[in-house]
């Protein structure tokens, strides 16, 4: 069999795509939750092909759904995760310090969700700004006192802003990198934006770490590319933006948080973190395609484990139940096949997804008080990123002998 070859070059450097990284097949968009009169409809399946570029060793997606389609309607609210709301707090104040920001700073979030982030540097006095492409989304911001615009942002958004505002000291971004269609307009719209002496930081899920980890349920169509400090070294440098600092973080299994300035900013020099991060990445291996190769196999191989487990569990007369309906999970269950026959429904808190049902498997969504009333025998933890939070939360499971499972990076059942 002839290796397959995508249609497309590589979103940031124009290479044409050769080399798979993990094909995990069709797949519906992991935030189309469907409601009850829907059930019977047709659903929209894509492909869930992901390559990594020969040239620059960007991870990326073949073929992507138009943003609009994705996130004029994003069910994501980022205030219901306890853990990354206080996350996202103690960034606030570390980098009010580090950057000495006050009453005449600016502050700009691009991706800002709900104001989860913002509300923090509202409070200081800080003034700000959200840019937030889900119109349902920006409301809640807007409501909590967050000025947030309705956009995209991209160079057009940035050259707009530039002109009616001022320029931004700090401009930050987690979780956007990863879902813009043309990061290279995305990181022009950061350099226009930022200020002479301003920073950039953005977060993003660590490909490295998604590769040691197996986490390769963090890929779905909103995610279009998989970055390494490589890789976003590269495109920001294409844009005149040096990384010139990176955190590493324990959020969504493993992010970095990347520091960016102008280049002609000789003010910050490039820290030791920063090389030994590079160094690290280049030991690994990153620059090699062979690296990238066997992931594949390692991801059939983790879907073989996890429907094993459940076969078992079922045949055993056991009662598995699912907790949250995060996008990760979304990938997790379609690649696996797994739907009503192995997990009888999950539950999550947000009253956004409860009485729907998770796209492509059909399983309902519930209250989780509805699964302390099943009383199952195993909890399958579907964003395991927040296990232990999950875990507090739920602590009742073990009063009647419930156990959890959790299906990454192996499946493991938690004593
Ligand atoms: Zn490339």
């Amino acid at each position: 069999m002839s290796a397959p070859t995508s249609g497309r070059g590589c979103l940031t450097c124009g290479t044409p795509l050769r080399h798979t990284f993990v094909d995990l097949g069709m797949s519906p968009l992991c935030e189309s939750y469907v409601s009850a009169e829907q059930l019977n409809q047709m659903e929209r399946f894509y492909p869930l092909h992901t390559w990594v570029c020969e040239k620059c060793f960007l991870v990326q997606l073949e073929e992507f759904v138009s943003p609009e389609e994705i996130f004029t309607e994003y069910a994501y609210f980022s205030s219901y995760a306890d853990s990354w709301v206080e996350h996202m707090r103690r960034y606030a104040d570390a980098i009010t310090d580090r950057l000495s920001l006050g009453k005449e700073s600016f502050v700009v979030e691009v991706a800002s969700n709900d104001g989860y982030l913002l509300q923090h540097f509202v409070k200081k006095g800080i003034p700000v700004l959200g840019i937030e492409p889900a119109a349902n989304v920006a409301k809640v911001a807007v409501e909590k006192g967050v000025p947030t615009l309705v956009k995209f942002f991209g160079a057009r958004t940035a050259e707009e802003l530039a002109r009616e505002r001022r320029r931004a000291d700090l401009i930050c971004g987690a979780n956007v990198l990863a879902q813009v269609p043309d990061p290279n307009d995305f990181v022009r719209g950061l350099k226009i934006l930022l200020h002479p002496r301003g920073v950039v930081t953005i977060e993003f899920p660590h490909v490295m770490k998604l590769m040691a980890e197996n986490q390769f349920d963090t890929i779905y169509h909103e995610h279009f590319s998989y970055f390494s400090f490589l890789s976003a070294e590269t495109l920001f440098a294409r844009s005149g933006l040096t990384l010139f600092d990176v955190e590493e973080l324990p959020t969504h299994g493993g992010s970095l948080r990347v520091y960016a300035r102008h280049a002609e900013d000789d003010s910050r020099p490039i820290s030791e973190r920063a090389r030994a991060l590079r160094q690290r990445e280049v030991d690994a291996g990153l620059l090699r395609l062979e690296t990238y190769a066997g992931f594949d196999e390692q991801v059939k191989e983790t879907k073989r484990k996890l429907l094993e487990f459940l076969i078992g569990a079922r045949r055993a007369g056991k009662r598995v139940v699912g907790y949250g309906a995060p996008g990760k999970g979304n990938t997790l269950l379609n690649y696996c096949g797994i739907r009503t026959d192995f997990v009888d429904f999950t539950v999550d808190r947000s009253p956004y997804k409860q009485g729907k049902f998770l796209p492509g498997t059909h399983i309902p969504i519930l209250a989780p008080d509805r699964l302390r009333e099943a009383r199952p025998d195993y909890v399958l933890i579907l964003p395991w990123n927040f296990k232990d939070e999950i875990i507090q939360q739920m602590a009742d499971v073990r009063s009647w002998g419930g156990k959890f499972v959790v299906p990454i990076p192996a499946v493991r059942v938690l004593d």
